[in-house]
This record gives structure tokens, sequence and C-alpha cells, in this order.
């Protein structure tokens, strides 16, 4: 049996970031960039104005009020999109749009609140600096500025300053295509009716639930009847498909768990099988055509802690990210657990975490058993009973993983 960190340290020291592909900026959100970006443009691209209103000579405005207005004859409309053709002279203005070019001669905008249309006359009741509501040409970006780091993670506003350059595509790490495979011949759909001795096939949800949230793509292979054909027929199309195979079931002792000795069979490099931790226990990693592919157990909370703990990190650096870890704190335990035996494996129980104070402190979100998935559902942290420890009591000091938190090593 391995432990949990060689376990980890195994699964990453195996994968690497998938190789940078130009990717449209749709499709780029929460992707990580493989080089550093510099701008080939200038933002804005031309001086234009911040504001309606009109666009004049500050000169012309100087000490205006409205007891003793400015007088500026209005020569032209200039809404957003279009360029004046006549140019600002003494004692005349351009009505003006936000985001429309500053028109020659023009070197501010007075603001329309601050104005009085007089026919095809303007009066401006308020003086204007040299440049006010003005945006000037590159104030935002310049031409060979680097906007972007290499492993920048790509937010909206990263995408929306890609865009504002033109750069329509960028080279990312790709999404990590993840294949979900779940075997077991009791299994059904969610939409089928369970017969005698069935439940539904709820790890395909779970498991391609996560691999979305972590950024990945999930490719579902559902219900693989337990036979060696069947298995060895599903890993096949699950290698062709996917980028990263995770199995769900049929990893254990039982008489019909094949998914071990199928992957023995192709040739598969096993990395390790069974984890000193529960639940998790049976959890197997291995090579095969160069691909990952982790065997996690049936149980519903065991395939998700599984995924948590340790599919999501890999999927993180196979995806280029620097962070793979969500954050691993102490917290204060309330309530009791107590192992059945020793039995020299970690414990990751499920709990709700609070702050109370300046503590952090957790308490179990429902019964720990690995098949009770409800227990899931209101919790937000996994807390890790160590090894050599049989019982945890109230006040007791507990490392947890906050899995609502992004990650932070
Ligand atoms: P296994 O790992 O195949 O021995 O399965 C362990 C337990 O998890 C059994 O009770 C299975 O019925 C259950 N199980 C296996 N696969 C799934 C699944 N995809 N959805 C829900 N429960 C499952
Ligand atoms: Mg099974």
């Amino acid at each position: 049996m391995t432990t949990r960190s060689e376990a980890l340290r195994l699964i990453l020291d195996s994968v690497a970031p998938l190789p940078p592909r130009p990717t449209p900026l749709s499709e780029a959100l929460g992707l990580v960039l493989a080089e550093a970006v510099v701008s080939p443009e200038t933002v804005p691209p031309f001086t234009n104005s911040a504001m309606d209103g009109y666009a004049v000579r500050a000169a012309d405005c100087a000490g205006a009020s409205p007891s003793s207005p400015a007088r500026l004859d209005v020569l032209a409309d200039l809404p957003a999109g279009t360029v004046a053709s006549l140019a600002v002279r003494g004692g005349t203005a351009i009505r003006i749009m936000t985001g429309a070019p500053l028109p020659a001669g023009a070197d501010a905008v007075v603001p329309v609140e601050a104005t009085e249309g007089e026919g095809d006359r303007v009066r401006v009741e308020a003086p204007v600096r040299p440049g006010g509501n003005v945006r000037l040409a590159g104030e935002d970006v310049r031409e060979g500025d680097e906007l972007l780091a290499r492993g920048v993670v790509l937010s909206p506003a990263a995408l929306g300053v890609l865009a504002s350059v033109g750069l329509a595509e960028v080279p990312v790490h790709p999404r990590v295509r993840v294949a979900v495979l779940t075997t077991g011949d009791e299994l059904v759909e969610a939409s089928s009716k369970p017969g005698p001795g069935q439940i539904r096939d709820s790890n395909i949800r779970t498991m391609c639930g996560q691999a979305s949230v972590f950024g990945a793509t999930p490719v579902p292979i559902p219900r693989v009847p337990d036979t060696r054909d069947a298995v060895t027929a599903a890993l096949a199309r699950a290698l062709g498909e996917a980028d990263v195979v995770v199995t769900s079931g049929g990893i254990s002792v039982g008489d019909y768990d094949f998914v071990k000795a199928v992957l023995a069979g192709l040739g598969a490099r096993e990395l390790f099988w069974k984890v000193r931790q529960k639940p998790g226990g049976p959890l197997g990693f291995w090579l095969l055509d160069g691909k990952p592919v982790f065997g996690v157990p049936g149980n519903t909370v065991a395939a998700m802690v599984c995924m948590e703990e340790y599919v999501r990190p890999a999927l993180r650096k196979m995806m280029g990210h620097a962070r793979l870890f969500r954050p691993e704190v102490t917290a204060v335990f309330e309530g009791t657990f107590r192992k059945s035996a020793p039995d020299g494996k970690v414990h990751l129980l499920r709990v709700r975490a609070r702050r109370e104070g300046g503590r952090l402190v957790v308490g179990p979100s429902g019964p720990q058993g690995s098949g009770i998935l409800t227990s899931m559902l209101r919790s937000n942290a996994l807390a890790l009973v160590p090894a050599d420890a049989t019982s945890l009591a109230t006040g007791d000091e507990v490392t947890v993983h906050l899995l609502e938190e992004p990650e932070d090593h």
C-alpha cells in the first residue's frame, strides 16, 4: 500500500502540461497562457471623447458660467464610429458622443450637462481644462507593452484586454479531455427504473461534474458491464477519445473486478494500486499508451474524494496551472469520530467548515459511510484524520482541505 503523499508524487511525476494550442478567445476562459502576450496595438487607438457633449477649444470656455456663458457655433454632429471632416476653430464646437474621435482643433469636451442648446449654437456654462473629458490614444495600452505573463489564468478581464488589441487567438494549454468510464453490472441510467438488485449510476454525474468544475472536458463513457471484453473495449474507446481516463468501480478484489486485470493485460504500467486512506483505498494509477489512467473505487463518496484529491491536481498540472492544490489549513474539530479499529490509514472526513471568531471550526457533515453521497452535499471541506490516530474529539486540531476555496499552492 502506498501513502497518500507517495501516490500523489507518482501521479504528478507522470503527467506534464499538454502542448499549447492557439485557441479562440471564446474558448479560452480559465485556461493558462503558455506564452507572454505583447500588445501589437495601442488602446485606445485614437484620442476620443469620454463624455457625451461638445468638442471645444478649452480657451474658448475660460470663465464660462450660467450667468456668463460661452456661445459657440455648432459645426457638426459626431456619433461614435464616425470621424469629423471639419476641424474645431475658435468660437466653434462639434457635438460629440462618448467614444467618437476628438476632432482636429479641439482639446477638450464639455459634458452636455454643462450646456444649453440654442438652435445651431450652444451655450457653454462651465469652463473645461485642456484635456478635460478626453481619453488619449494609448492611455490604456501601448504597442509593445507586455500585457499578460506566461502562466496567467485567463480571466474575463484578460480576455477583454486581448480582444481590445485584436488578439483573437491565444496560445493556451488546452482543457484536458477526461473520459469517465463507470463499470458495474448493477448500474442503470438515472432515467431508468432499477430492476431487482440494480442501482442508478450516480458516479457518471458526480465525476463528469467534477471534471467540468476542475476546468476539464468530461467525456462520459457510461455503464460498462463487468466483463473483461466490455472493460477492454471501453478502455480502448476512452483512450481514443480522451487525454486522461478515469474508471469507476471494478478496481477492488471482487470476483467481477476486471479493471486492474484488463489494464495489466493491455500492458499498462502500474504506478500504484491501493493507498493508505479511507475512503478510496483501492485507488490505482496506470500509464497506458502514454496516457494517465486512474482507477477509482465505485463507492460514490470514494469516487468523488479520489477525483478531488488525486485527479484534480493532475488535471491542473496538465492544463499548465502553477497552483495545483486547494488550501490546506488547521481547524478545530467539533464532534466525535472514532475509527472502528486502528488501521494505519488516513481517514478523510466530510466536514462542514465555518469561521468562528478567528478560528476555523469543522464538524462532520453527515454519516461517513463511503457510499453516503448526501453527506457530500453539505460538505465544504475534507478533514484528514492522521494514519496513526484512532479518534478525534471536540477541540482537537485537524488538517483540512477547503473544497470551495481557490488553489493556493
Ligand atoms: P465497486 O468499486 O465496483 O466494488 O463498487 C463499490 C460500490 O459502489 C458498490 O456498492 C457499487 O454498487 C457502487 N457503485 C459502483 N459504481 C457506481 C456508480 N457508477 N454509481 C453509483 N454507485 C456505484
Ligand atoms: Mg463493481
